[in-house]
């Protein structure tokens, strides 16, 4: 019998980063491919504790992440730095030490495009080279043109926005603003500095990869796909389309929140989500809760533990009473169960690519309410390009108000071309992972080029 193909995967140590990649992997173990994990210690830990660990048909093995127990995890500096520096060493010994026994050799990296080392040393090692981009092509699209937007003059060799303008890559592509670029969005100099630097970096190694695939559909941004060749979709990579279970969560899920959710009317519940690390302050998050109670809805609202600046959850005063009967808060949702629940109406969202993917999945309407980085442009896309969501308009103050909540959310709702434009690309997308579809064939080719080298 032919040996399976032993592959490495490796992610970016971060929540969004993990459980596409987690999915991308038990999809490889479906179709006959044995993987390998590699997370850092403090994840794997937290995922075991959250009780989420993909079940065993996925080695599992761990290395340091460089920072000592007590520092930060949330900075997202630190994090990198700590992690760009210790885990090259530790992987190239771990990839050694498999493959001394050669029934087992590893064969084939793959690697999160921003860990363009893991590619280098995949290359170095002789192995097979996978880049694995977690986000929308568009912005990856983006990220590898910045050396153009250098030398065009928009911006400075050290990532500094020398113009301030608007941005259009493609003619179809909603356009960004240079301030919105993602390094720019962090406020510390140093963090710019690295993330710049990361994407000049990550553009070499990525030349050496011999496929960068994308958690996306050709539907959903066919004309990045159709300029970019080099970029393959294969998503969307959900947990249905894997061995059916969601993997990787660093939070416990709040499972009773599904049965909530079966007392609810069809198409009824708003769904509030902002990710794993988007945080509010503590005017905004009190306008959302008076938002969501002026609207006289269901909804089920993610308060992840310090979801707020402040250390203590202050909801507004009665709001909890007030509201008790339609509304369900949870530190962490089933998210993609929540998503696929009949009675969802809407959902509102930071639009990270993985909430909005899942989102799309699930032919959901969308209120945006995007945070930084990519999560705007994902917002143009869901709001100009697909045309199934509204943004909400910030006030005076720069803030979005609990009335400009309580108007989208009506809108939205009051106009059902949201709902039959999101279930019309939600068929698109779906069929793109069934049999014959543009993904599905993809990942088919993927799979057979991995086996073939094997
Ligand atoms: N998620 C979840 N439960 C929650 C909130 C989020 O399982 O209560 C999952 C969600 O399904 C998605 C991921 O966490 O897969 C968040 O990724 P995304 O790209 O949307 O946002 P990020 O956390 O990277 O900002």
């Amino acid at each position: 019998m032919m040996r399976k193909p032993h592959i490495l995967a490796i992610p970016y140590p971060a929540q969004g980063h993990v459980i596409p990649t987690m999915e991308l992997c038990l999809c490889l173990v479906k179709h006959g491919c044995k993987v390998t994990f590699v997370n850092t210690e403090f994840n794997h830990n937290r995922i075991m504790e959250s009780m989420s660990e993909a079940e065993n048909v996925i080695n599992q093995v761990t290395v340091p992440d460089g920072l000592q127990e007590e520092e930060d995890r949330n900075d997202p500096k630190k994090l990198t730095e700590a992690f760009f520096e210790v885990v090259p060493g530790k992987l190239e010994a771990l990839i050694r030490k498999i493959n001394e026994s050669d029934e087992n050799r590893v064969s084939c990296v793959i690697a999160d495009e921003n860990l363009g080392w893991a590619l280098d040393l995949a290359k170095k090692l002789g192995l097979q080279r996978v880049a694995f981009w977690t986000a929308s092509a568009a912005s990856l699209a983006m990220m590898l043109n910045v050396p153009k937007l250098v030398d065009d003059g928009i911006v400075g060799n050290n990532g500094e926005i020398l113009r301030k303008q608007s941005i259009k890559l493609l003619p179809r592509m909603p356009t960004m603003n240079s301030t919105d670029l993602l390094w720019n969005c962090f406020s510390d100099p140093g963090l710019q500095r690295l993330v710049f630097d990361m994407a000049f970096k990550n553009n070499e190694s990525v030349k050496a990869a011999e496929w960068i695939i994308c958690n996306s559909s050709q539907v959903m941004e066919y004309e990045v796909f159709a300029s970019y060749p080099k970029l393959i979709p294969i998503g969307p990579l959900l947990a249905s389309n894997g061995l059916g279970k969601t993997s990787g969560n660093f939070w416990r899920e709040d499972t009773d929140c599904l049965k909530w959710l079966d007392q609810q009317p069809l198409n009824s519940v708003i769904y509030v989500a902002f990710g794993s690390h988007t945080i509010f302050d503590i005017a905004e998050f009190q306008e959302l809760a008076l938002g969501l109670e002026l609207t006289n809805r269901p909804f089920l609202w993610v308060v992840r533990q310090g979801f707020i600046e402040e250390s203590e959850i202050a909801y507004p005063e009665g709001f909890i009473n007030r509201t008790r009967n339609r509304g369900r808060l949870v530190e962490w949702a089933p998210q993609q169960k929540v998503l696929a629940h009949p009675s969802l109406g809407c959902f509102l969202s930071h639009c990270g690519w993985n909430s909005t993917i899942e989102g799309v999945s699930n032919g959901l309407p969308f209120l945006c309410w995007p945070y930084f980085a990519d999560q705007l442009f994902n917002k143009s896309y869901i709001c100009d390009v697909w045309k199934i969501g509204l943004g909400f308009d910030r006030n005076n103050n720069g803030i979005i108000g609990r009335r400009e909540i309580k108007n989208k959310v009506e809108q939205l709702f009051g106009d059902e071309n949201f709902k039959a434009r999101s279930v019309d690309l939600q068929a698109e997308v779906l069929s793109s992972v069934k049999r014959g579809g543009s993904s599905y064939r993809n990942f088919s080719s993927f799979v057979n080029w991995i086996k073939a080298r094997n």
